[in-house]
């Protein structure tokens, strides 16, 4: 006799459970190991130049260990606000809605249990791992019933992530992945090697508690300007308030784009490795922050300790604060629409 259908149904379908589950997409160029706990990217590897691949994005081996603890949101999906919202408020449609302060006065990424900490309804299908989280109304301060929906898949050489959600009330969303990446491989040092360039003209610089004033700098002629590609470490001590209040970079810079379709971000360089990183968004900005609060502390993956600046991130995003900043793209969105937008990691070598 067979077991009853019940019995047999995959973890999968059984909806938000409480013990995570990890799924694999991978092809000849790519494999990443992905778990349903926090949609968190738990390993990436990709080739070198030898054709070595290698991982590199920091994480822990046990997915367990992300539920016991990830301050530093390794590899997770960020919401319902990903990034700031100064002093840990906003207004609505006439309504203020008050939040978590768990960043001083302010909100950072959605609270005190935001997406990452959330267990999400996976679906599995050839290379595609589609997420779901209904986050209920006022969850963290939040309003409206927000059902988010975010795919996973492989480019041949890269990785897509598409982020959907919808609302039965006016909400704000912004969300995105906060994987660290470090190109020469995981918990071998830091990134001060790197090069990059961030394609920006301009930035928003931030307060001394990371809340961008409100202004669209210019780069030009400052640490910020990464139009030409320079190494993170290049300036990154350099004395500039903007970088003190940071201890690095953390910061928004305003992407140059035309039109509404993907368009590059940043591009990344390593040159032990050969491996190379651009990042492309639909999103108007991008937080690229320097591991600055990484401090040696964490133990990761194979026993490997993340130094200070051991990673970067590019979190692909709306402006931080955009809920309290009219002039800046807004974060609204109402019942009836369609909150869309995706982000690729795409890898090469030289
Ligand atoms: C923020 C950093 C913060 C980090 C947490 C980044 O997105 O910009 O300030 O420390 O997330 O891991």
């Amino acid at each position: 006799m067979s077991a009853p259908l019940l019995a047999q149904k995959p973890k999968e379908a059984a909806g938000n459970s409480d013990l995570p589950n990890v799924h694999t997409l991978k092809n000849d160029k790519i494999e990443a190991k992905i778990t349903n706990y926090g949609g968190i990217v738990m390993s990436l590897m990709v080739p070198d130049r030898t054709g070595k691949m290698g991982d590199i994005v920091l994480g822990f081996d046990d997915p367990e260990h992300y539920i016991r603890g990830n301050p530093s949101y390794f590899g997770a999906l960020i919401g319902r606000y990903g990034n700031r919202i100064g002093h840990a408020k906003f207004t609505l449609e006439g309504k203020e809605y008050t939040l978590a302060k768990n960043d001083g006065d302010n909100t950072l990424h959605g609270g005190n249990k935001g997406f990452n900490q959330k267990f999400w309804t996976p679906k599995d299908d050839q290379n595609k791992l589609t997420l779901t989280y209904v986050s209920p109304d006022m969850e963290e301060g939040f309003p409206g019933t927000l059902t988010a929906t975010v795919t996973y898949s492989l480019l041949p050489s890269g990785l897509r992530i598409e982020y959907m959600a919808k609302t039965d009330k006016a909400t704000v969303v912004n969300l995105t992945n906060h994987s660290y990446f470090n190109l020469a491989g995981q918990g071998n040092g830091d990134v001060l090697n790197h090069e990059i360039m961030i394609n920006a003209d301009r930035f928003t610089p931030v307060d001394q508690g990371l809340i961008p004033t409100g202004v669209l700098q210019p780069v030009a002629g400052t640490p910020f300007d990464f139009r030409q590609a320079h190494k993170i470490g290049e300036r990154i001590n350099a004395n500039d308030q903007q970088l003190k209040y940071a201890k690095g970079y953390d910061h928004n810079w305003v992407l140059n784009r035309t039109g509404a379709g993907m368009s590059l971000a940043a591009h990344v360089t390593e040159p032990t490795s050969g491996r190379v990183m651009e990042v492309w968004t639909q999103e108007p900005g991008v937080q690229f922050y320097t591991g600055n609060f990484l401090d040696g502390k964490i133990t990761g993956k194979g026993g490997k300790k993340y130094p200070f600046r051991g990673a970067l991130c590019l979190e692909t995003q709306h402006f931080p604060d955009s809920p309290n900043k009219p002039a800046f793209p807004s974060t609204e969105l109402k019942p009836g629409q369609t909150y869309r937008t995706a982000t690729e990691y795409r890898f090469s070598t030289k």
